[in-house]
């Protein structure tokens, strides 16, 4: 079983597919799962999502387990034999393996209530969970509880780390165009340069706490000598413990900039927001205690995570827990170039996500 998983992890990894052209990786997870007798198979959900549907006939939850379609548009150095087979592209956070310990609970049928397996798009960009939520389809498969993992480099290999309340940080990116107008070198008093007020933001940008604001990509003026800079365009990633936090934190810099702007036109699009992710404290209970009934290693962790995760969304509809599976103390990190699953997480996941179950539905 767990070999037909790594091989099933691996054929995902050397044909990895970026957030929202995920295609191909849901037509093998549906081709996978097709050989399962699921009362209900759903595609093309909220874009490439496929979700497949166990269902009892007994009066009981709807629990909910997810994996993520997508890989990453980073160009993979970790030597593996099953690297990735697609140039600039590759499976680094770890995605592939989240969906063959998935594909481990394919045809299992809870003695009561029923079992959703999620293989949801676009994580990365943070509009899978929304783009599935808001598909109308989404309706006959709403749990009651739902539970996703993550592995995770740093902790020890096969260790779990839970805890009610945030388990994730919320994540926005700010574009901000500033447009002056450019002038002759010789003449820059003419013109009007971004230059000042860009050096004024990073600044102001950089005395924030570490995290709060990371400055992703700044551009300003054309790679000449002649010509004294008129636009400039950066991407700033701004990150809070909570979805309040965030708001203040937008609120806070939109103020800061608008006494700022030296004059020019600035304008600012928000792009790949995620909610933080809370758990809820039942679900979170379920995680633990399934932990324990394994006799699986408790891993400290220092709460919320700060990269984003867009199953914090479910949380609306449902009981929710995201837990992390350690990746080993010394993996490479997740979206770094080197990064492969481990494949020795695939059993404890799949014991993990079938104890669950098993409190929810036995
Ligand atoms: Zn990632
Ligand atoms: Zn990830």
């Amino acid at each position: 079983m767990t070999q037909d998983l790594i091989a099933l992890r691996h054929a995902l990894h050397r044909h990895p597919d970026i957030s929202g052209d995920e295609g191909n990786t849901a037509h093998m997870v549906a081709t996978a799962l097709r050989s399962t007798p699921a009362d209900l198979l759903v595609t093309d959900l909220g874009g490439h999502g496929v979700a497949a549907v166990y269902d009892s006939g007994q009066p009981g939850p709807t629990v909910m387990f997810r994996a993520e379609l997508d890989a990453l548009p980073i160009a993979e150095a970790s030597g593996v034999a099953h690297a990735s087979q697609r140039p600039g592209m590759a499976h680094l956070c770890g995605h592939d393996g989240h969906m063959a310990i998935l594909m481990g609970l394919a045809g299992t049928r809870p003695a009561r209530g029923r079992l959703v397996l999620l293989f949801q798009p676009a994580e990365e960009t943070g509009a899978g969970a929304r783009a599935v939520l808001a598909d109308p389809t989404f309706a006959a498969l709403r749990p009651d509880f739902a539970f996703a993992l993550h592995n995770m480099p740093g902790l020890p290999l096969g260790a779990v780390a839970v805890a009610a309340g945030p388990a994730s940080c919320a994540s926005v990116g700010w574009r901000i165009a500033v447009r002056g107008r450019e002038a002759h070198a010789a003449f820059p008093e003419t013109g009007q340069s971004p230059a000042p007020v860009l050096a004024r933001l990073v600044q102001h940008l950089a005395s924030l706490p570490v995290s709060t604001a990371t400055i992703c990509h700044l551009n300003m003026g054309a790679p000449a000598f002649g010509i004294a800079p008129g636009q400039a365009v950066a991407h700033v990633t701004l990150r809070a413990a909570s979805d309040t936090g965030l708001e203040a934190l937008e609120h806070d810099l939109r103020n800061w900039i608008a006494d700022n702007t030296g004059g020019l036109t600035l304008d600012i699009t928000r792009h790949d927001h995620f909610n933080a992710t809370l758990n809820d404290p039942e679900a979170a209970a379920h995680v633990e205690a399934a932990r324990d009934e394994l006799r699986i290693e408790k891993a400290a962790f220092n709460f919320p995570m700060r990269p984003s995760e867009d199953f914090g969304a479910f949380s609306a509809q449902a009981k929710c827990a995201l837990f992390f599976l350690g990746a080993g103390e010394a993996h490479p990190a997740l979206h770094d170039p080197a990064y492969d699953f481990p494949d020795a997480l695939i059993a404890p996941g799949l014991a993990m996500f079938r104890a669950i179950l098993a409190r929810l539905t036995g």
